[in-house]
């Protein structure tokens, strides 16, 4: 058993010593039997909420209308869940209502995938309800139960189908994969924040090109927006993802903007049409602009220049892309920039006012461009005196 599971084990005896039933349960059960790492464990019991937090002196109500209640434990949050039951779902994607019982077979019944519905006890026993220790071994994603039922019932999890694909390297088994295909569309009605999530973290997994492949033919980007239509640049990217997988969301992002062939605007839209953050928009925008100019020929220190804080991904992504672009020539060139930013010009506005006798205004701002300009191209040193003379001779020119 993983020290994660050891340190949480006298949650589930106080529990089991209250009289209810506790299992660990989820991803952190499934990645323990597929020998991965695994990030946070989750607990599943008969104990309603309120039982719980008599049990427990210190919790926290992180989902208590879902039945879930953090349990602080020497530092360590466990979320801890009521086993419950969802029924009628009219919206396709949230349950009219849920019902707390006290089985845990029913609880596992109403959860996504086989591999996912794996109990482990405290003395470290498997309750394997649903053939998942099978699917694990032969590596299938399989749907509890009908498939086509299960993504009436919620049309995310067909992103999580193919995202746990992607993540896993599991191939999806026929009838889901058919159930997938089947009802695509309802992914319209899912939250575009949430497809995100999961389309994210299928970008990042090892197996990310099986998992695009399969999601482009079930047609599922027919409903993810500006993605219409897209299954071209989606296959090209697919191919790419087969060689190596981006490590970041901004990497992963920034490449399919990259591979859609949008303008530094359209690709801006695009992400924002994803609600990405805006430090995300900012980063792919400057990558986006390079690399379609090096699409085209080479780039010149100024183009580079202007990356500035992108210029980690941007590297990054050329890498990952199918631009024949020297990756480390790139970074050595941008290393070698005299300055990375305006604020390093050896003169600021302040001293040029002084040294010119010129009243503040419009020009200032174009003697500072032109001079960063200059010294980012290597034409004049980044020197106070060198600086003031090329200001002196570019304020004469401009008066004429
Ligand atoms: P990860 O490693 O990405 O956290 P996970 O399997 O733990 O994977 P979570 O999204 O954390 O996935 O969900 C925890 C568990 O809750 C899942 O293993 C699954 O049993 C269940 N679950 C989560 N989302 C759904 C859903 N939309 N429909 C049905 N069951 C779900
Ligand atoms: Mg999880």
């Amino acid at each position: 058993m993983p020290t994660e599971f050891r340190d949480a084990l006298p949650i589930l005896e106080t529990i089991e010593a209250a009289g209810y039933e506790a299992y660990f349960v989820g991803g952190s059960v499934r990645d323990t039997l597929l020998n991965k790492p695994i990030h946070d464990v989750d607990i599943a019991t008969s104990a309603y909420p309120e039982e719980i937090k008599k049990i427990f002196k210190r919790t926290v109500d992180t989902g208590i209308e879902h039945g879930t209640v953090m349990i602080l434990d020497h530092g360590t949050g466990y979320e801890t869940t009521t086993f419950r039951t969802e029924s009628t779902y009219t919206d396709f994607r949230r349950p009219d209502e849920v019902t707390f019982v006290r089985s845990l077979s029913e609880d596992l019944k109403r959860r996504d995938f086989t591999v996912n519905v794996l109990a482990l006890t405290k003395s470290g026993e498997i309750i394997d309800l649903f053939g998942g220790v099978d699917d694990l071994n032969n590596k299938v994603l399989r749907a509890v139960g009908k498939a086509e039922e299960r993504f009436h019932e919620d049309a995310l999890r067909m992103m999580r189908a193919v995202r746990f694909a992607a993540q896993l390297d599991f191939k999806i088994d026929e009838d889901t994969r058919a159930a997938i295909s089947d009802n695509a569309p309802l992914l319209a009605n899912i939250a575009v924040e949430r497809i995100n999530v999961e389309f994210t973290k299928l970008m990042q997994g090892s197996a990310a090109s099986y998992g695009m492949v399969e999601l482009i033919k079930s047609g599922l980007n027919n409903y993810m927006p500006m993605l219409v239509n897209g299954e071209r640049d989606l296959a090209a990217l697919a191919l790419l993802l087969q060689v190596a997988q981006p490590k970041t969301d901004n990497e992963a992002w920034t490449l399919l903007a990259f591979e859609l062939g949008f303008n530094p605007k359209a690709a801006g839209d695009f992400l924002k049409a994803w609600k990405q953050p805006n430090d995300m928009v900012q980063v792919a925008k400057a990558a986006v602009t390079l690399m379609n100019k090096l699409r085209a020929s080479d780039v010149d220190d100024w183009e580079l220049y202007q990356t500035k804080k992108a210029i980690t991904t941007t590297l990054a992504v050329i890498e990952l892309s199918e631009l024949h672009a020297d990756v480390d020539k790139l970074s050595a060139r941008y290393q070698a920039l005299p300055i990375k930013d305006k604020k390093e010009l050896a003169i600021n506005g302040g001293e040029l006012v002084k040294e010119l006798h010129l009243a503040p205004g419009p020009l200032f701002g174009k003697i500072l461009s032109h001079l960063e300009y200059q010294v980012v191209m290597g034409q004049v040193p980044n020197e106070k005196e060198m600086l003031l003379k090329a200001a002196i001779e570019y304020a004469q020119k401009e008066k004429n």
